[in-house]
């Protein structure tokens, strides 16, 4: 009895081996990101129930992506990148790199969000941070880019509404803005997507009047951001304009696009949160998530590139969430 309570009231983490066969030691977005995190993990006493991440089936990933798309992924990286030119010329630029091994970890990543929606849906774990990589956010339908392939959290989105969660409210607080996730739920009024980002900063997507079209109109907030942006600033910003966002969407389930590279110390951003900032967003957020949707929130890892800012920063929204 002791135990089946003490397992519903864990935090699970959703991790897979399986992403280290897509890496590549002197891109940003390599392997050590992830085993950073493990290793953190490791060494601290929290109670967590570890979950393998399962793949994604094709049928999960075609409600966000073209089957073309898909297909063309699943092909050889000689053949990918030939193809990959259609839909985006990052691929030459250096900017996203792929390798034989990417298709079967990016279908890992997308699966792992998926693993962490069934052991919430299944009352296996109150709530769940799935380490995700590839990241996915700045995945269109049809375009790799940003060091993304396929939209993980989008696909989550779907999944969580094909298992009754109607209405689905995404976070993204990674500095760099999620174009993918943006434009995929566009003009969609059951997923709102908020997002805060760096602003100038690549991809260039997440002006504050972009607010979504057609029955989608006033679903998507972006709240974009100067350099030099605080802890401080940022905690005032979740009371003054996401929290409330999230008091009026009511949503059915939470998920987190939780890039780390806002942290201070990341090299590829230049707003100034700290890893005490994560815990107070995670807390925060969990308390919404209690609110409407019986504490059904899932985090899915984006970027971060400092992996000891990026470790600390996870290590603290894990400690929130399974207080
Ligand atoms: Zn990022």
């Amino acid at each position: 009895m002791f135990w089946n309570y003490f397992i519903y009231m864990a935090t699970a983490l959703v991790s897979f081996e399986e992403h280290n066969l897509h890496n590549e030691p002197s891109h940003s977005e390599n392997a050590e990101r992830v085993n950073a995190i493990l290793k953190a993990i490791g060494s601290s006493k929290l109670p967590l129930l570890h979950l393998k991440a399962r793949k994604a089936a094709k049928e999960e990933i075609i409600k966000v992506h073209s089957n073309e798309f898909y297909d063309y992924l699943s092909k050889p990286a000689f053949e990918v990148i030939g193809a990959l030119t259609r839909f985006n010329d990052e691929l030459y630029s250096g900017d996203t790199y792929f390798t034989d091994r990417t298709f079967e970890a990016a279908l890992f990543s997308a699966g792992s969000v998926l693993t962490a929606i069934d052991a919430v849906k299944e009352g296996r774990a109150k709530n769940a941070f799935a380490l995700s990589r590839p990241p996915g956010h700045h995945a269109e339908k049809e375009e790799a880019k940003g060091f993304c392939f396929f939209n993980n959290i989008a696909i989550a989105a779907r999944y969580a509404q094909g298992k009754g969660f109607s209405k689905v409210f995404i976070l993204d607080f990674d500095v760099h803005h999620g174009n993918g996730t943006q434009h995929i739920f566009y003009e969609d009024n059951s997923v709102f997507y908020c997002s805060t980002h760096q602003w100038p900063l690549y991809p260039g997507t997440g002006k504050a009047d972009e607010t979504g079209e057609g029955k989608g109109r006033g679903f998507t907030l972006n709240i974009p951001l100067k350099a030099g942006t605080t802890s401080e600033r940022y905690l005032e910003l979740m009371k003054e304009k996401i929290i409330p966002a999230i008091d009026s969407f009511k949503p059915d389930i939470l998920l987190i696009s939780a890039g780390f590279d806002a942290h201070k110390d990341d090299p590829l951003g230049d707003l100034e949160l700290d890893a005490e900032c994560y815990g107070r967003m995670a807390e925060m957020l969990k308390a919404s998530a209690e609110k409407y949707c019986n504490g059904r929130i899932i985090f899915s890892l984006e970027g971060g590139y400092n992996v000891k800012a990026l470790a600390d920063s996870a290590l603290e929204v894990l400690k929130s969430l399974s207080a």
